[in-house]
Order: C-alpha cells, then sequence, then structure tokens
C-alpha cells in the first residue's frame, strides 16, 4: 500500500503514526497518511525557522524567478494531482473539477511570481524622506481545509514564500495525500526548510498555530476553529489571515431572463457539489419569475452525469466525508419535514457519499437549509415580492464571505450590489476569483485579504526608514 510522507527540512520524513485514506467515491483505500508527533510539529517549525533568514535575504527577482518555476512543476505535474485530487478530495477530473484545481494551482502561482511590493516614500519634505518597506513576517503556519486542498494551500504558501517567509503547512485530515505529493514536488526547486508539512486532525494543528515561534496564521477552514485560533494566537501574537465559512447570498432582479443566467446559478451553487466557501448558498427570486428560475435550473440539474470523477463524463462528484455527507442530508431532511418543495435530480450510485443535485423551494429565512452553511449540493431557493426586503435577508446573517445580484442590466444591478454586506459582491457570476484581485471575508466570515497585492502584504510587516536630510 502507498505510503504519503511529510517533508521537513526538504527530506521526506519516516511517518511513526500513519492512517487511512478512502475514496470518497467508492470507499477504495487510497493510501496511508502519516500522522505528526508533537516532536515533528517542533522538528518542522525549527526547520522553517532555521532556513528564513537565509532565504529572505534572496534578491527579490530570485524569489520571484524560483515562484515561477514552481508554477512550471505544478504545470508538469498536474494530470499527476489531479488525479490524486479526484481520487481523494472527489471532484471530478472534467468540468470546473480537480484539473480545473491545478490550472488554479498554476495561476495563484504565477500571480505572486509576476507581482512586486516595492518601498514607499510615504512623507517627504527638505528635512526629512520617510520610506515603507515590506519585510517578511518569519515562520508561517498554515492551515487548509479538504474542500480545495490544492489550491487553498496554494493561496497560503506561495505570498508567503514569494515575500521572504518560510512556511509550515497542514493540510486537512481529511485530504492529505495530494497536498503531501504536491509539496514533495515543489520542494524540488526551493532550499530546504522553506517549506516544511506535518500532518493530522486539529490538536497537531493547535500546537502549530500555538507555537512560540510563529510569526504569521493564514487560515481557511470553519468559524468554530476559526475562534480557536484566533485563542492560540496569544501564545505568539501572530497575525492572523482569517478565511472562514460563507452563507452568500444571490439575489436574481425582478424580471431578469431565467434562461440567460441559469447555468451562472448553476455552477455558482454547485460548484464542487456545493462544497466552496463562496458558493451561492441562498438565491432569492422575485415571485413573479420564481418558477422560470426553478424550472431553469432544474433542466440543468436533470442534464448532470452524478458518478466516480475519474469518468471523464462525470460532472458531479461525491461529497468529501461522511460528516458532510450527513450534514446536508439532515439539512434536506428538515426542509422535507417543513414541507419544503425538495426537487432531486441525478441518479447516484450505491456506494460512495453520493447526493442528487437538490432544488429546495417553498423556503423562507429561519429555516436550517437558509440559516445554515450546507456546503453541499442542495440550494434553497426563497421567493421574494419587495427587493429591500431581499437586500435586508441577504445582510442578516453574520456569514459575509460573498454575495452576487443577477439582472440583464448590470448597471440596475450595480445599485443593489452597493447594499450588500460582504467581502465580495458580484454582478452576474458567483465565486469568481481571480490571483489579482483581493479576496477575503467581512463580519462571520473572517478577517485579512488574500490575493494580488494586498495579499503580498499580509505576509508582510511595515519596516520604515526614516531619514533626516
Ligand atoms: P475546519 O475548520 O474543520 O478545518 C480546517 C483546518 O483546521 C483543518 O486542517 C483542521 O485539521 C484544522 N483544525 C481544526 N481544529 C484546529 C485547531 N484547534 N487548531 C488548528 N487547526 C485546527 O474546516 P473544514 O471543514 O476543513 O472546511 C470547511 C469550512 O471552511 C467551511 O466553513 C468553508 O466555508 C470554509 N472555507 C472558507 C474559505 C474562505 O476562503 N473563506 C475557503 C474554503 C473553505
Amino acid at each position: 500500500m502507498q505510503k504519503y510522507q511529510n517533508v521537513v527540512n526538504g527530506e521526506l520524513a519516516e511517518p511513526v503514526e500513519s492512517h487511512k485514506i478512502f475514496n470518497p467515491a467508492n470507499g477504495d483505500l487510497l493510501g496511508l497518511a502519516p500522522i505528526s508527533t508533537e516532536n515533528e510539529v517542533e522538528q518542522a517549525v525549527s526547520a522553517a525557522r532555521d532556513a528564513q533568514l537565509a532565504w529572505a535575504r534572496r534578491s527579490d527577482k530570485e524569489r520571484a524567478e524560483i515562484t515561477a518555476r514552481i508554477a512550471k512543476v505544478l504545470e508538469e505535474n498536474s494530470e499527476y494531482l489531479a488525479n490524486l485530487i479526484t481520487r481523494e478530495q472527489g471532484k471530478p477530473l472534467s468540468g470546473p473539477g480537480s484539473r480545473f484545481e491545478m490550472q488554479a494551482c498554476v495561476g495563484w502561482t504565477q500571480g505572486p511570481a509576476s507581482l512586486e511590493l516595492t518601498p514607499e516614500v510615504v512623507y517627504e519634505d527638505d528635512e526629512r524622506k520617510d520610506t515603507l518597506h515590506r519585510v517578511p513576517l518569519g515562520v508561517v503556519a498554515a492551515i487548509a481545509p479538504w474542500n480545495w486542498p490544492l489550491m487553498i494551500a496554494i493561496w497560503q504558501i506561495i505570498p508567503a514564500i514569494r515575500m521572504g517567509n518560510t512556511v509550515v503547512l497542514k493540510p486537512s485530515e481529511y485530504t492529505p495525500i495530494a497536498t503531501l505529493e504536491m509539496v514533495r514536488l515543489i520542494n524540488q526547486v526551493l532550499p530546504p526548510g522553506v517549506l516544511n508539512t506535518i500532518t493530522g486532525d486539529g490538536r497537531i494543528g493547535s500546537k502549530l498555530t500555538s507555537h512560540p515561534d510563529i510569526d504569521k496564521i493564514m487560515f481557511t477552514g470553519s468559524e468554530a476553529t476559526g475562534r480557536r485560533i484566533i485563542e492560540a494566537s496569544t501564545h505568539n501574537l501572530a497575525p492572523i489571515t482569517l478565511e472562514l465559512g460563507g452563507n452568500d447570498a444571490a439575489i436574481v432582479l425582478p424580471g431578469t431572463n431565467a434562461g440567460a443566467i441559469a447555468e451562472g446559478l448553476f455552477w455558482g451553487a454547485f460548484l464542487n457539489m456545493g462544497q466552496t466557501c463562496a458558493c451561492i448558498k441562498r438565491l432569492y427570486v422575485h415571485e413573479d419569475d420564481y418558477e422560470a428560475v426553478m424550472s431553469s435550473l432544474g433542466n440543468i440539474a436533470s442534464q448532470m452525469t452524478i458518478g466516480d470523477g475519474t469518468d471523464e463524463n462525470v460532472l458531479i462528484g461525491p461529497l468529501q466525508n461522511k460528516m458532510q455527507y450527513e450534514k446536508v442530508r439532515e439539512l434536506v431532511a428538515d426542509a422535507r419535514a417543513n414541507q419544503c418543495d425538495v426537487r432531486e435530480f441525478g441518479d447516484t450510485p450505491d456506494k460512495g457519499y453520493f447526493l442528487p443535485v437538490t432544488l429546495v423551494g417553498d423556503i423562507n429565512d429561519g429555516q436550517r437549509l437558509v440559516d445554515e452553511e450546507q456546503f453541499g449540493p442542495a440550494l434553497p431557493i426563497v421567493r421574494y415580492r419587495d427587493l429591500n426586503a431581499a437586500v435586508a435577508s441577504a445582510n442578516r446573517l453574520p456569514a459575509a464571505l460573498g454575495a452576487s445580484v443577477w439582472a440583464d442590466d448590470p448597471a440596475t444591478a450595480a445599485e443593489t450590489a452597493s447594499r450588500l454586506e460582504a467581502g465580495t459582491i458580484w454582478i452576474n457570476q458567483h465565486g469568481a476569483i481571480h490571483p489579482m484581485v483581493p479576496f477575503g471575508g467581512n463580519k462571520a466570515s473572517g478577517y485579512g485579504c488574500e490575493f494580488g497585492l494586498e495579499g503580498l502584504k499580509a505576509v508582510t510587516q511595515a519596516r520604515v526608514i526614516s531619514l533626516k536630510k
């Protein structure tokens, strides 16, 4: 059986303990993933610490070139890694699945490679000149979730490395294997110690985030864990980039052509079987357009093939794990018990964590499927009569990662967009993130920004050189 290993100080670490990783599509055993010990956390942090100064002293140009080489390594190995993602995480190879995730990994590596944070003269007069420099923070702890395991790890590690930090990454215990393989490959072009991994669940994660030698924490995951990480950071005072859960609302403005927007709405909601932070998780549709939107979405849903994502025809795979599968089933059962209109599409295989694509109508604010983050393929569609009430509905929950407005005329949509509370408000698209465009949550969806120049700044600290003339 294939055994996967952590990388510490540029070397593969022989695991003391391991656990089995199964394919969510069929229950097949995929391989053994290591579980780090506390001692291994120490080793990884100290390898990152030892490597950091020399890495930071390399020229900015050199680090940019090495980052570009990482993009090449990812490109050359994308088919291998995409296959591993599909068998471990579940998303299909085809469509917006694991090949798409690998393209994103390449794009989000090329982005920081092409950017530069130059020193900025913030004040100058006859007597003084003050220049703000951006210097690395030191050792970054990166904690990743299981939904887009490689892409989100790349979002965390690449800007950090690009700016002269070193990294200890902990992938999710549900999806460690493909990430470990990616890190092993990336290490071929990095000096030892710049990028290290540890593995295990939250207990090992908290050893890392509370470690006194950590200078920055990049966390993507649930709100509950986010709160624990803030507490852990009292041990090291590390600044945190906190990317938490979402419960994104999408509002379709009255009179919008349902057929024209249906595909965008569909993938906005069902990307990665809904297991995406910035998916549409609540859809608000004017009562006059409700049936048209329901049936357009139903038409698309009925064309989807659900199954093992290694089959090139499959566009909808399994949920990643039992916990998530049960959670979505429970929310749909709750909606059904409350006489909602539950419409299910697609044949699901007998084995594996498969669920049908599910549209849930006749549902209102306050019901569980609307108010809780489902993180799965069940979309509540809420009717509204008054647009102001729909805006209030969209803004009423603590989560505020993304939102979107859909309309035939984007100018009309812009006014509604300006009233929505979220880190990003998209118009006629949803979840359309880009390596050059800052992304982050408002309110309970977290704080700090990733991507673009803002993302690079977030893994640096400001240092001012103040000159008396
Ligand atoms: P999770 O919070 O359960 O786990 C995330 C990671 O944190 C895992 O690696 C886990 O092992 C680790 N962890 C758990 N407890 C810890 C602790 N006490 N200290 C340190 N690390 C700990 O989240 P998940 O279920 O893997 O991911 C799903 C959630 O992530 C959803 O809410 C989703 O919306 C959110 N998410 C947000 C974004 C974003 O960019 N805002 C992106 C993807 C996912």
